[in-house]
């Protein structure tokens, strides 16, 4: 998938050299255009920053690509008209820009590097007032390793569809080999997640997530992987497709959001629902599916029909294996002497939940926004029942499913 990203970013990159950069204009009806005199790329000492106006907000996603090394902005839908790729190529940092159209209803800017730098922050500002949008990318200094390590194409190339393995054609797992659990500590790198005082969620999840991976290991039942073990952003999409690539056989995020105060205290398990348990969970969803727009990634593009079907006929199987695991994992938590909040299995939207054919949970271990919660996330007492509770609940609903699934063959 990344080689065929990168591949087809190579070839509309030469396309785009070749045939000018407002190739394809004229077939194109654009709803947002650019404001080329508020549109620049600029030196801020080593650090490069490059902003885009436009006439009105639209999903983007940016990220870098290496030999050679570009910056690439993908714009649902932006009228390039007026705009001189001169303007972007005014930092020392940018040898060339190109701008252009690409399929699926895509627009590309891509800004030649001549240094190896990487994104630090990347935000869409809208003005209410004038209707009009600002994306502001700061990039900053790396090493050529660091460079390389991070550049690639998103998941999805522009127009493809963007959906994992639908047809779940697994080969009927050994009994004795250990269960693959892919745990997701949410947030991290530029998405930093709720903070209170000097935490942040991101780093709360990933101390968590790894204390909970070595208390898994030791049951002896368990494979267990990381979406990210360090402080990095993960596009969601990203952290279920690496689920699919190590075929999880479950997935688990983890968060600990803040709410308003007095909404929310103790865990709760999220299963994916098309409609929210309530509001909160519901703004919960959309808070966390909106942030990843905002930082860079569309998920608009999961519309293909067919794979829809297929994706319902796995969800099927799935959805109440979900149901069992947060049942599970309830009892689990209860039973560790750790709270639950008043209602802690709900459902809501979550994108990371809608793998069609790996039984996932959202986890909120508590909520940031809790003076009693805050304090136990940080006592390590405190997490070590946590994880006891929750790891004692997937050895239940390990034993559960295995003779489920047994039940289902006779
Ligand atoms: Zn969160």
């Amino acid at each position: 998938m990344t080689k065929f990203s990168l591949a087809l970013a190579a070839a509309l990159l030469a396309a785009l050299a070749s045939a000018g950069p407002l190739a394809a204009q004229a077939a194109f009806s654009a709803l947002a255009r650019v404001l080329p005199e508020q549109s620049f790329s600029a030196d801020r000492g080593d650090a490069l920053t490059v902003e885009i106006a436009l006439t009105q907000g639209v999903p983007y996603r940016v990220y870098i690509l290496d030999a050679p090394r570009r910056l690439v902005v993908d714009f649902r839908e932006v009228s390039w008209q007026g705009m001189r790729p001169a303007r972007l190529t005014a930092s020392a940092l940018v040898d060339r820009a190109a701008l252009g159209q690409v399929p699926g209803g895509w627009s590309r800017m891509v800004l030649g590097l001549t240094r190896p730098l990487a994104l630090k922050t990347a935000e869409m500002k809208s003005d209410p007032a004038a209707g009009t949008a600002k994306l502001a990318l700061r990039l900053a200094p790396v090493s050529a390793g660091e460079f390389a390590a991070r550049a690639g194409a998103p998941p999805a190339p522009p127009g493809a569809p963007s959906l994992p393995p639908a047809a779940p054609a697994r080969t009927p797992r050994d009994p004795a080999a250990p269960l693959v659990v892919m745990l997701d500590p949410g947030h991290g790198g530029i998405d930093t997640g709720a903070r209170a005082e000097t935490l942040k969620e991101a780093d709360l999840t990933l101390t968590f997530a790894r204390e909970l991976k070595e208390r898994l290991v030791r049951t002896g039942r368990f494979k267990v992987f990381l979406t990210r073990d360090d402080d990095v952003f993960v596009p969601l999409e990203t952290r279920v497709s690496l689920a699919h690539q190590q075929r999880a056989d479950l997935f688990i995020s983890l968060h600990a959001d803040a709410l308003a105060a007095g909404r929310a205290s103790g865990a709760t398990v999220y299963t994916l629902s098309d409609t929210a348990t309530d509001i909160a969970s519901q703004k919960l969803a959309e808070r966390h599916n909106r942030q990843d727009l905002l930082v860079g990634l569309d998920l608009s593009a999961q519309d293909d029909t067919v794979a829809l079907v297929l994706m319902d006929l796995a969800r099927l199987d799935t959805a109440p294996r979900s149901e069992n695991l947060a049942e599970a994992l309830v009892r689990g938590i209860g039973d560790s002497g750790t709270r639950l909040s008043s209602r802690p299995n709900r459902g809501s939207g979550f994108s990371v939940l809608k793998s069609p054919d790996i039984p996932s949970v959202l986890i909120e271990l508590g909520f940031l926004s809790d003076a009693r919660d805050l304090e136990d996330l940080q006592s390590a007492r405190w997490r070590a029942r946590l994880a006891g509770g929750i790891a004692r609940a997937l050895v239940v609903w390990a034993d559960q499913d295995a003779a489920r699934a047994q039940l289902l063959r006779n």
